[in-house]
């Protein structure tokens, strides 16, 4: 298709910004172009550390931060030092499909905890899928796809339970800076010692392809997350890691204002024809299919495609193929015409 509006991609529509993109020729231009020690080059450290630490409140003397390829990459190096055969780990329904694959790496088992239809955090559905084998929880707030983000009572309530139950937590916060209203709050703040942190500057700072993310982990897990990091990514590109010392310090609340915007938009415009809670976070809106296409997810996908709009089907974040992922990262333009299409298709078939 030559002229698809696209509401299917999971990034910032925005490019890097300019004085970023400076830092980056410049540090080729000098030749740092070398690899980097495996854990990262420690002013960056520092400033991951700072950042982590002003915002959120989370760094503990316990802990170290290890840069990484993109949270992808701090998401997998976790898994291949927590999850050994059998190992039953806890992942959203809806979820973010990587939890599933790289557990399946590892030779783990997925597990979903349920959050339909509100898509809240509550221990009893934690409780309900805790068994013996129960070692890790994967936390994602603000969340891919629904747009959630967990309340400090709901992340201190999960940590609880974790912590009684000797359950590791593995916490995405890769959208903290898309917040609407509410703040982020990382659940680390709840349960310091048993919680790893992933994030990264793939979204907020627009630059995905440059693979840049941290870990924020306790010291032991630390250790082997950089020993697994030596025989694999071995470090993160290197004049990068120099973009994430200035960018982590690089105010991007324009943009978020504008997301909160294009949030409001799509809300506003879809909440009469589709059932959908009102995100207050990241850049998705996770509706259900309109009454006309209730369990008739193909036949909604095949008309949206013949209009030449992109979007997600619920089936790749959930068992339950019920409800879409619309992601309004994109132009007012783009958004203005997309939506147009999901309002007619639910109005008209
Ligand atoms: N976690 C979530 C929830 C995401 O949505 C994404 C990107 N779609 C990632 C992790 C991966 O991000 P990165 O580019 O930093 O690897």
């Amino acid at each position: 298709m030559k002229n698809a509006i696209n509401l299917s991609i999971g990034m910032a529509h925005y490019d890097i910004p300019d004085e970023l993109k400076e830092v980056a020729y410049k540090a080729i231009k000098e030749g740092k172009n070398k690899y980097s020690v495996t854990q990262g080059l420690p002013e960056v450290r520092d400033k991951v550390k700072e950042y982590l630490s002003r915002k959120y409140e989370i760094v503990t003397e316990e802990d170290e931060v290890l840069l990484t390829q993109g949270v992808a990459g701090g998401l997998l190096l976790a898994a291949l030092n927590l999850v050994e055969d059998d190992d039953e780990v806890l992942v959203p329904n809806p979820y973010f499909k990587i939890y599933i694959h790289q557990t399946d790496q590892c030779s783990g088992k997925a597990v979903l905890y349920n959050t339909f239809p509100d898509f809240r955090l509550r221990v009893d559905e934690l409780e309900k899928v805790r068994t013996d084998k129960t070692k890790v929880l994967i936390i994602n707030s603000p969340q891919n796809p629904t747009g959630s983000v967990y309340t400090a009572e709901e992340l201190k309530a999960a940590a609880e339970w974790a912590r009684e139950h000797n359950i590791f937590v593995i916490s995405d916060e890769i959208y903290d800076q898309f917040v609407y209203d509410v703040s982020h709050v990382s659940i680390k703040k709840f349960y310091p010692e048993g919680t790893l942190v992933v994030g990264g500057m793939s979204k907020t700072w627009g630059m995905p392809g440059w693979r840049c993310g941290y870990a924020l982990a306790p010291q032991w897990l630390w250790e082997r997350m950089m020993i697994t990091q030596q025989w694999t990514f071995v470090c993160t590109p290197t004049p990068f890691q120099y973009v994430m010392k200035e960018a982590l310090d690089f105010d991007m609340s324009n943009e978020i204002a504008k997301y909160k915007k294009k949030r409001d938009f799509v809300y506003n415009s879809l909440k009469d024809y589709y059932d959908c809670i009102k995100p207050e976070g990241a850049f998705y809106l996770f509706p259900e299919l309109p009454e006309k296409f209730k369990n008739e997810s193909q036949k909604f996908m095949k008309k949206v495609l013949e209009k030449e709009l992109l979007i997600v089907p619920g089936s790749s974040f959930s068992p339950a193929n019920t409800h879409i992922r619309i992601s309004y990262a994109a132009s007012d333009e783009d958004l203005d015409k997309g939506i147009s299409i999901l309002v007619d298709i639910a109005k008209n078939g």
